[in-house]
């Protein structure tokens, strides 16, 4: 699970995270959905320990992670991260990228591990490939293979399928979905498309200006939107 009690972050004197408070049951997938530049980047960081809240507690499967009591770093917190550059490292092959989250594990049972992973996205032939051979949409893959294959037990995404054709989107997000289910990750899923987030959310949390505006399903938010500005967001849904 994954818990923000009264969380605020500031830049300045911009409040890019203002008084946020969430609950993420285990095994749920909750989508950040808002407008550009309200805050939900800057969430994900916070949840994943790359940025510090100037006030709250944030907690992960019960531990305080960040809070008065605690600031445990990035790289200790379990939590599985696929950002919008989700760049590949040209360097490595493709195997190499995907074996670069079990640093931890013993080396060729992460090979044998990142090599299940790439055989399930249909990317076993390009094992030992470099990235830059690979499309856009199978770079993904491999991102997406790399981030699930440490098995967290929380997964932050950000915007991962932007860039991607509409058919690709369809395939990458019912795969993702898939994968998150069966290994009951807990994951918070940042889009600023409503359709993506009634696709992909348990629930969906609305956000601007560094608040969350409403938090609730996709029926309750349509059919009781809090305010004008979330039934506008909705009612991008056809
Ligand atoms: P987008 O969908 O465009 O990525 P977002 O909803 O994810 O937007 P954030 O990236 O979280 O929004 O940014 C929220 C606000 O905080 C923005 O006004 C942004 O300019 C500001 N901000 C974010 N990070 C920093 C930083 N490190 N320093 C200063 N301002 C920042």
């Amino acid at each position: 699970s994954v818990k923000l009690e009264n969380v605020w972050r500031r830049f300045g004197d911009l409040v890019a995270v203002r008084d946020v408070s969430l609950d993420v049951a285990p095994g749920e997938i909750l989508c950040l959905l808002g407008p550009s530049g309200c805050g939900k980047t800057t969430l994900l960081r916070l949840v994943c320990g790359l940025e510090t809240p100037d006030e709250g507690r944030i907690l992960i499967d019960e531990r305080e992670m960040s809070g008065p009591a605690a600031n445990v770093p990035p790289e200790a917190r379990g939590v599985g991260l696929m950002f919008q550059d989700f760049a590949l490292f040209p360097h490595m092959t493709i195997l190499e990228n995907v074996a670069f989250g079990l640093q931890a594990m013993e080396r060729n049972t992460a090979l044998a591990e990142g090599r299940r992973a790439l055989e399930r996205m249909g990317l076993g032939a390009y094992a030992d490939a470099y990235p830059h051979v690979l499309s856009g949409g199978q770079q993904q893959r491999v991102a997406l293979a790399r981030a699930i294959v440490p098995r967290p037990r929380v997964m932050m995404m950000d915007e991962p399928f932007s860039g991607l054709d509409p058919r690709l989107r369809a395939s990458m997000r019912e795969e993702t979905l898939a994968i998150l289910r069966e290994t009951h990750t807990t994951c918070i899923i940042v889009t600023h498309e409503a359709e993506e987030a009634m696709l992909l959310g348990d629930r969906i949390a609305v956000m601007r200006g560094g608040e969350i505006v409403q938090a609730g399903t996709t029926q309750e938010i349509f059919d009781h939107p809090a305010d004008l500005f979330v039934a506008e967001m909705m009612s991008e849904i056809n």
